[in-house]
């Protein structure tokens, strides 16, 4: 059985290497919040399946191969065959690490991703359920599926993970207060960014001590806030644990919240405490920073110690 089960919209990634409207050639590739966890925990050598839904067409075809080649379980994808198409992106570096994305997503065969998708994926041995706030905010199917694969993972002992990850393209903040809240009841791991962490509290305006003693009493074991280029705070009952950044030279942001995640998740399965898990996390953070694409510069489980070689540092 795979150690950690994930799912959500997974897209064909178009990369620019200026502005989008000066045309020029683009780069092809495959991103999605989720996908992007999986790929860094099996790179990570974790069992893990992503089960989300593609269109029948080449997109679809070249999402599957990805997460294929990369190790990634894909045994419970769906497969939509109502003619709902692949979904797309388009990135563009603008300024520095400023890059924007436009999105073709609406109508999408992974806006369409069902209970009965992601329910059989849960399998017994599954220890931990990896979900963003993306995905309710996709349509009504795909929300059902979060809240249903939340409530059947924790009911099963499975440490349910969510990480917050609000998209304001796709949602209000009240809709997503709404959704994500419901969602509380069920989840052991919350991960948000500092500015993310009021969307899932009743009252907006609390402060941070606050929100994370409110989380704490209402059944959440764990909450991790990521403060960027600050690092990172772990908080449980015992008490709260800082843990800086690494200092690399940023190249592309895009990604480090998911490779944060993947590295995070990854000391949780192998058993590391609240300091290992965060140092795990932020290490494979840097990785994504000083790489780019979302994914593609994620470490390998031997790769981890990379950071700790001297700088100009040549492996022979
Ligand atoms: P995104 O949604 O863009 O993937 P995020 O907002 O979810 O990211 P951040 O807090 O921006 O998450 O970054 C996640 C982690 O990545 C941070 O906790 C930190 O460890 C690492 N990180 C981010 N920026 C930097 C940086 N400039 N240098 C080193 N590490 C960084």
């Amino acid at each position: 059985a795979p150690e950690v089960v994930t799912f959500g919209e997974t897209m064909a990634a178009l990369r620019a290497q200026g502005a989008l409207r000066l045309g020029g050639s683009l780069g092809l590739s495959v991103a999605g919040a989720e996908s992007n966890v999986a790929i860094g925990l099996a790179r990570l050598g974790h069992r893990v399946r992503w089960a989300g839904r593609v269109g029948a067409d080449e997109l679809g075809a070249l999402v599957l191969r990805t997460l294929r080649a990369e190790g990634v379980d894909t045994e419970h994808a769906a497969v939509d065959d109502t003619g709902r198409p692949t979904g797309l992106l388009l990135t563009e570096p603008r300024l520095g690490t400023l890059t924007r994305v436009s999105y073709y997503r609406a109508g999408s065969a992974g806006s369409a991703v069902s209970p009965a998708d992601v329910l059989p994926a849960l399998a017994s041995g599954t220890r931990v359920l990896h979900l963003t706030g993306i995905t309710p905010a996709l349509g009504p199917s795909a929300a059902e599926a979060v809240q249903a694969a939340a409530e059947a993972a924790h009911d099963a002992g499975m440490t349910v993970c969510l990480d917050v990850n609000y998209r304001s393209r796709l949602w209000s903040h009240d809709r997503a207060r709404t959704a994500l809240r419901a969602l509380l009841a069920h989840t052991d791991l919350l991960i948000a960014s500092e500015d993310e962490l009021p969307l899932v509290l009743e009252r907006a305006d609390a402060g941070e001590s606050e929100a994370v003693h409110s989380l704490l009493s209402a059944g959440v074991d764990e909450v991790v806030v990521k403060r960027g280029a600050h690092g990172a705070t772990g908080f449980t009952a015992e008490g709260a644990t800082d843990r800086a950044a690494r200092r690399v030279d940023a190249v592309d942001l895009v990604g480090a919240g998911d490779a944060f995640v993947a590295g995070y998740l990854s000391g949780l399965l192998d058993g590391a405490d609240l300091p290992a898990r965060l140092h795990r996390a932020v290490t494979t953070a840097a990785f994504a920073v000083a790489t780019r694409g979302d994914w593609e510069g994620l470490p390998t489980r031997d790769e981890l110690g990379l950071f700790d070689q001297p700088d100009g540092t040549t492996i022979r």
